[in-house]
């Protein structure tokens, strides 16, 4: 039976990265992956995936109401792997549906993502992931003040965001990973602004 692995980290820990540094290590290696992305503005088809050290690779995606083993299943039987990025953004049944191509299909099945939004909500399928995946490691990221980032903190002109809706289109904001303790006491910069 082959593995679901889920690979989180904060934002800027390299997970986009290291997803398609997979899937240009398998694919040199002659297998066949399903490189996928969930898509969150709803935008059909294929999407080329970047990373900030420069690779890049071509992603087919899918949005929330998608049943992964009908939009995919020629794609599913023929591959040899999968590599889902932003995977956060999944549905429970999607990652049940990923959960059922390891075990079932016997495809191994790779993901990347946040684990936690900006208020430090679990994103529904890195939820559904630390329950079903056989495999979950950790990327570590630091704050400026040299602790752990663990928050993906929104932020605009005025400091960091505390409420609001958990995946906003088309909005300025930005996002920064900082630990805890600078999360709480508002600092962005890893020491009093
Ligand atoms: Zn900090």
């Amino acid at each position: 039976m082959a593995k679901l692995e889920f690979t989180y980290g904060s934002m800027g820990s390299s997970k986009t990265a290291l997803a398609l540094m997979r899937n240009f290590d398998l694919k040199e290696g002659g297998f066949n992956v399903l490189l996928l992305k969930p898509s969150t503005d709803n935008r059909d088809g294929s999407i080329i995936i970047k990373s900030r050290v420069g690779i890049e690779a071509e992603a087919k995606t899918y949005d929330k109401k998608d049943k992964l083993l009908v939009k995919f299943m020629d794609e599913i039987l023929d591959c040899d792997c999968v590599i889902v990025d932003e995977v956060q953004f999944s549905t429970k049944k999607q990652i049940i549906e990923l959960k059922k191509i390891a075990e079932e299909f016997n495809k191994p099945v790779y993901t990347y993502g946040l684990r936690t939004d900006f208020k430090l909500r679990f994103f529904e399928g890195s939820e559904t992931l630390f329950k079903l995946a056989d495999v979950i490691n950790c990327l570590s990221k630091k704050c400026e003040c040299g602790n752990e980032a663990i928050v993906n903190a929104r932020y605009d002109d005025n400091g960091i965001i505390y409420e609001g809706e958990q995946v906003l289109l088309g909005s300025n904001d930005r996002y920064k990973a900082i630990c805890y303790s600078c999360y709480k006491k508002g600092r962005l910069n890893g020491r009093r602004s």
